[in-house]
């Protein structure tokens, strides 16, 4: 009944993809990131699925840990962004929630605050990204703080890289040389890899590995990859077609009249755009599955509709379905059309698009 528009999402593909985490990276343990939604995925329902297979997970901030908790998360959520002012430390105490630390002052005011269990910290070292943590230079005085603290019951060694898709790329390994050296005298565990280094770096397994992207089946690589390849994905954004009419050379395809025909074509019409969260970016000539057959997005997409070219695939009528990535359709491919990557089209989903499960 009503719009079609909807985003299935196979429950079991993300399973599999965390197992593959964790056998790829056999001697680590894996934090399964479910932040933003967990990628568009709803991070709810995907967290209470993985919770039996899981240690912990990873979200952003405090407030995606709250909505997991809300829904009934009892296993320990890391902040991977950590906490922003003082007094979400009692909430991140009371809550069990490992927090990141990345500058100073979170270590000062965890020192001067009264909690009622102390915290797992992941101290972050900025080894190169230049995004967030601690200098290399500081690090290991940084540690010695927290550890000091009767606040702080344990520390996890962190950083993040900025080039881990590339692999054997030399920014890596000069980020890593400056994590080993920074590192060399902390007796701590360490977590690095995110979902590229979980599956192309396998010296950065070390004891806690942080997958993300790769739990939703969607490779992190540019070009094809042994791991990559075996993941499974777990979203198809789908919808119907629900006009079609034939036009002549010359006439014109949607917004912009952008579009012009050459010859006389079969035009669909389906329900999503991007008011759905089908990028604006999919520009004529990206691929799109209709009944199973490849064809390909004709004109502008708007908010709430898209034209896709019927003229050389036979049968379809209104109702037919349309794939615009999963199972069938690389959601790889289609970012790439978009100038973009897998990560955004996603997390931009919209909460229009119902999330079904199976
Ligand atoms: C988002 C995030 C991850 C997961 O990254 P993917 O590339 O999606 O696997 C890991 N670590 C940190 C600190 C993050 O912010």
């Amino acid at each position: 009944m009503g719009r079609a528009a909807q985003a299935v999402i196979h429950l079991s593909a993300i399973r599999h993809n965390y197992r593959l985490a964790k056998r790829l990276a056999s001697g680590a343990q894996a934090i399964a990131v479910v932040k933003a939604d967990a990628y568009g995925h709803g991070s709810a329902e995907v967290a209470r699925f993985l919770e039996p297979e899981t240690v912990a997970f990873g979200v952003a901030c405090i407030e995606e840990a709250l909505e997991l908790r809300a829904s009934g998360i009892t296993k320990p959520i890391l902040l991977l962004e950590g906490f922003f002012t003082e007094d979400e430390l009692a909430v991140v105490s009371a809550n069990n929630f490992w927090t990141a630390v990345h500058r100073p002052e979170q270590i000062t005011w965890i020192e001067q605050a009264v909690l009622t269990q102390p915290l797992n910290v992941w101290l972050k070292m900025d080894s190169g990204m230049h995004r967030l943590g601690m200098a290399p230079e500081t690090y290991a005085a940084e540690f010695k703080r927290l550890k000091a603290s009767p606040n702080v019951e344990s520390v996890v060694l962190m950083s993040h890289l900025a080039c881990a898709d590339e692999l054997e790329s030399a920014y890596t390994y000069q980020q890593i040389a400056a994590f080993d050296q920074a590192t060399s005298d902390l007796d701590a565990p360490h977590s690095i890899a995110n979902s590229p280094a979980t599956l192309g770096w396998p010296s950065l397994h070390r004891d806690w590995v942080r997958p993300g992207l790769m739990l939703y089946g969607a490779s992190p690589f540019e070009d094809a990859h042994e791991y990559a390849d075996q993941l499974m994905p777990a979203m198809t954004l789908q919808s119907e077609v629900i006009a079609i009419r034939e036009i002549l050379a010359g006439d014109a395809v949607g917004y912009g009249a952008s579009f012009r025909a050459d010859k006389p074509m079969r035009i669909g019409t389906v329900a999503m755009g991007y008011g759905d969260g089908y990028p604006r970016h999919a520009v004529t000539g990206t691929p799109v599955m209709v009944n199973g057959q490849r064809t390909r997005i004709i004109g502008r997409v708007s908010m709430d509709m898209c034209g896709v070219d019927l003229t050389d695939i036979a049968g379809v009528e209104i109702g037919a379905t349309v794939e615009f990535w999963g199972a069938n359709l690389a959601v790889e491919e289609v970012a790439k059309h978009c100038g973009t990557i897998p990560y955004t089209l996603l997390t931009c989903v919209t909460k229009r698009v119902p999330r079904v499960y199976c």
